[in-house]
């Protein structure tokens, strides 16, 4: 079954804090980022990056599909599918050989272009901008009744 909470956020120190809250309990594994453009799943994935220990920039994805990273020793990989045409466009770009690498971690902007290319999430992060652009209605949603407990705990929802 799958575990979902909700958070508002007000600002971006309060995205920040949950990328913070993401990275101390969760670092390998599927993320799928899910929002309009602009919702902030870019923003959200530089804080994670950010948190994770990654120093330096995070390039958006947008043109690349994917950007890869090594923080602390990990293979991550920060992929953004809107331009992707079909989803076989991962196949040829060996995304397979990325998929078996041990405990990496995948995010994934726009993960409904995948289709069945990419793998089932461990979370979805669902973002939805207020009409003023000034808060984020997140929903987070997980399989994991641990990591479900303690990303609520941790973000002080009741
Ligand atoms: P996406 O990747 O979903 O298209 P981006 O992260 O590129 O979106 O852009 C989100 C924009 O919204 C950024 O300009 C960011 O500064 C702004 N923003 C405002 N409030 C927030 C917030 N609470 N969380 C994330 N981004 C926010
Ligand atoms: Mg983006």
């Amino acid at each position: 079954m799958q575990y979902t909470f909700s958070l508002t956020l007000n600002s971006e120190d309060d995205t920040q804090k949950l990328a913070q809250v993401l990275a101390q309990h969760f670092n390998s594994g599927v993320v799928y980022l899910v929002g309009d453009l602009g919702a902030g799943k870019t923003t959200l994935s530089r804080y994670f990056l950010t948190a994770l220990g990654h120093q330096g920039a995070v390039k958006s994805p947008t043109y690349t599909l994917v950007e890869p990273y090594t923080i602390q020793g990990r293979d991550v990989f920060h992929f953004d599918l809107y331009r992707l045409h079909d989803p076989y466009e991962l196949e040829l770009m060996g995304i397979r050989d990325y998929l078996e690498i041990p405990n990496a971690l995948f995010l994934f902007e726009w993960p409904s272009k995948g289709g069945s290319e990419i793998p089932q999430a461990d979370l979805i992060i669902d973002i939805l901008k207020s009409d003023d652009d000034l808060q984020r209605q997140v929903s987070i949603s997980t399989e994991s009744a641990e990591l479900f407990n303690k990303l609520r705990e941790k973000m002080n929802v009741a």
